[in-house]
């Protein structure tokens, strides 16, 4: 994407983002910088009046300025503190762009390392208000009232146009107000041509300044962590750190001060030419508008106003310009964030709708798949074709490592197949709705994570739930009379981090409420990854003597390398390596030469 189209974006991003915001902040841009250019024309025009020696005329008009500037303060006073609570509100939304990026980014690239990397790097460049979406917003908001000086400024000259050439003498057909603007236009095209090369240097240097400072930032971050860590007190004090440490940060703030103080006398030189010119225009001006009046072609109190209007404009004009220079001068952070946000989402991928079928037959095809994890050549798992029937209960089994929690990946879609297709119901799951085709799956990860807020709400993932079906689904997985028996039931908060009348659990407790969300997703496909890694033996007998209770109907996969668990399931598929090298009943699997013989033979000790 090119430096243009990317700033286009990004200006228009943060305006939508943050609508609210910039149109009360215009508001106030609009009563604090009309206030000068309202005095200038009411003070024109008591000196107008002045000069026609009608008083009677003052008090109102004095009033009526007092009126305005009143108004205008109230307007402005009522605002800030609304702008403020926008602008945190816009700040926070802006934030969290990245990260609500990775909750609708497809799954195989929110956890890879690079897109991990990126975000870092993306959320680190928000931190700061000179990259990034930040510097758009810091950038606009100097450039907005700038932009109300300059339309001010060009109404308020509009007068100059009505000048009665009849009292210009004939030699002075020059100062024609219309040849007098093509020369003023012209001066400041000459000036902006100007400006904009001396301003495209410093914005140069101020980057320069910037990414020099980087360096000494992470260190001043470093610095601080590590004295905020009272562990790290001990060796700072053991090795004597501390002089050392004082003296590194003395060091590091003399080099800052230089470096700023470069920055700004290289800032100072540049910055000379332009203004130098904005100044002769201005003198220029006053000069033309002095002869106007002398020669009573402008009523003496028009001085005022004029002059006033474009010294106000002159001094707009470059700084908007700056402004701009500024804003455009960094646009690797964006290219990098809009990179990052033009990742394809979840929603892009497939667009079949998943029928709904009451009978749950939703049946499963695996053809000649294989898969490695995104930037690595390492087959994950290999070449495997397997059917599953519907409510039928699959244990997998193998060793630590040797694919089974990836394949439910793949099976699930979190991931795509390297090679090979996974079919539901004979139709290649790719073309799918990736979200109705996750909500086949009621999933229990081995890492799986309970979301805080209320027991209820974990159950059900929403704020409002049916709370006799989760009680339900409590009973099933041995939690109800706990839950009943706690003061506020299903409204109790989970752990007391946020709340103090809330309740910590076990991590077995917290393994039931994983397996009661799944249930309470009530999905075709039931997937208990390695479920009972936290439950001591008692409660993990209870769950595989329930299991069938659980699950009913629905087709189930049970993943484990406790091969115990597999006793329960009407068929076993033995992993090893990435590949299916068994597939059977316990009793066949045992009976035969085989990987699934040698674990158990392994394990069987501890089943005794
Ligand atoms: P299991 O569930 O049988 O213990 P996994 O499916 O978790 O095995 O892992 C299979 C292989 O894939 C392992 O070698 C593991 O290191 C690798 N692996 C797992 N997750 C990732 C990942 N996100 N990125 C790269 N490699 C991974």
């Amino acid at each position: 994407m090119d430096t243009y189209r990317i700033f286009k974006r990004a200006i228009v991003d943060v305006f939508k983002l943050g609508k609210r915001y910039y149109v009360l902040f215009i508001l106030q841009s609009l009563a604090s910088t009309s206030a000068p250019f309202i005095g200038f024309i009411f003070i024109t025009r008591i000196i107008a009046t002045l000069n026609t020696n009608n008083m009677s005329l003052l008090p109102e008009l004095i009033a009526q300025y007092l009126i305005i500037l009143l108004i205008l303060q109230i307007i402005g006073g009522f605002l800030e503190p609304l702008v403020n609570d926008e602008k945190s509100l816009f700040l926070r939304k802006m934030f969290a762009l990245p990260n609500k990026k990775m909750l609708t980014m497809r799954y195989q690239q929110a956890e890879s390392s690079e897109v991990r990397e990126q975000l870092d790097i993306i959320n680190r460049y928000m931190q700061n208000s000179q990259s990034s979406l930040p510097l758009i917003d810091v950038r606009m908001t100097a450039i907005i009232p700038d932009l109300i000086a300059i339309i001010w400024g060009t109404v308020l000259l509009l007068p100059l146009f009505s000048v009665d050439m009849s009292l210009i003498p004939d030699q002075f057909w020059w100062m024609h107000p219309l040849i007098i603007l093509t020369i003023f236009i012209a001066l400041i095209g000459l000036s902006v041509l100007v400006q904009l090369k001396t301003s495209k240097k410093s914005a140069e240097s101020f980057q320069q300044m910037m990414s020099k400072l980087k360096r000494f930032n992470a260190m001043f971050l470093y610095e601080h962590a590590l004295l905020e860590d009272v562990q790290s007190g001990k060796e700072i004090r053991l090795y004597n750190l501390t002089t050392k440490m004082v003296k590194n940060v003395e060091s590091e703030e003399n080099y800052i001060r230089g470096l700023l103080s470069d920055n700004y006398r290289r800032f100072r030189k540049m910055i000379l030419p332009a203004s130098g010119l904005f100044q002769i225009m201005n003198y220029l001006i006053y000069g033309y508008i002095g002869v106007l009046v002398l020669m009573g072609a402008l009523p003496v109190a028009m001085i005022i106003l004029l002059s006033n209007a474009l010294s106000q404009m002159i001094t707009a004009l470059p700084s908007i310009i700056q402004q701009a220079m500024m804003m455009v001068s960094s646009p690797n952070e964006l290219k990098d964030f809009y990179a990052f946000m033009d990742l394809p989402d979840e929603e892009v991928v497939g667009s079949l709708p998943v029928e709904k079928r009451l009978d749950n037959r939703y049946r499963f095809n695996v053809q000649n798949m294989s898969f490695a994890y995104p930037g690595s050549d390492e087959q994950v798992l290999k070449n495997i074709s397997e059917t599953f029937e519907v409510g039928k209960k699959y244990a997998i089994v193998g060793e630590n490592g040797s694919g089974k929690t990836t394949f439910i990946k793949v099976l699930t879609r979190l991931y795509d197949p390297t090679e090979g297709s996974i079919k539901m119901n004979k139709i290649d799951a790719r073309k799918y709705d990736l979200r109705e085709y996750f909500n086949l799956f009621g999933v229990v990860f081995q890492d799986y994570h309970l979301v805080g807020f209320s027991l209820g709400q974990n159950v059900s993932v929403q704020p409002m739930f049916d709370k006799e079906i989760v009680l339900n689904n409590l009973d099933k997985v041995g939690l109800g009379n706990f839950v009943r028996k706690l003061p506020d039931h299903l409204d109790t908060h989970l752990g007391t981090e946020f709340d103090d009348s809330g309740v910590n659990v076990s991590g077995g407790q917290e393994q039931k409420l994983a397996i009661a969300r799944s249930l309470y997703k009530d999905s075709p496909v039931m997937i208990l990854d390695e479920p009972t890694a936290a439950l001591d033996p008692l409660t993990e007998f209870e769950i595989y003597q329930n299991f069938d209770n659980l699950v009913k109907d629905k087709t189930a996969f049970y993943i484990s390398h406790r091969l115990s668990s597999s006793k329960f399931c009407d068929e076993i598929l033995v992993f090893d390596k990435g590949e299916i090298v068994q597939r059977g009943t316990h009793k066949e699997l045992v009976d035969q030469e085989g990987k699934y013989r040698e674990l158990w033979n392994a394990q069987a000790q501890y089943y005794q």
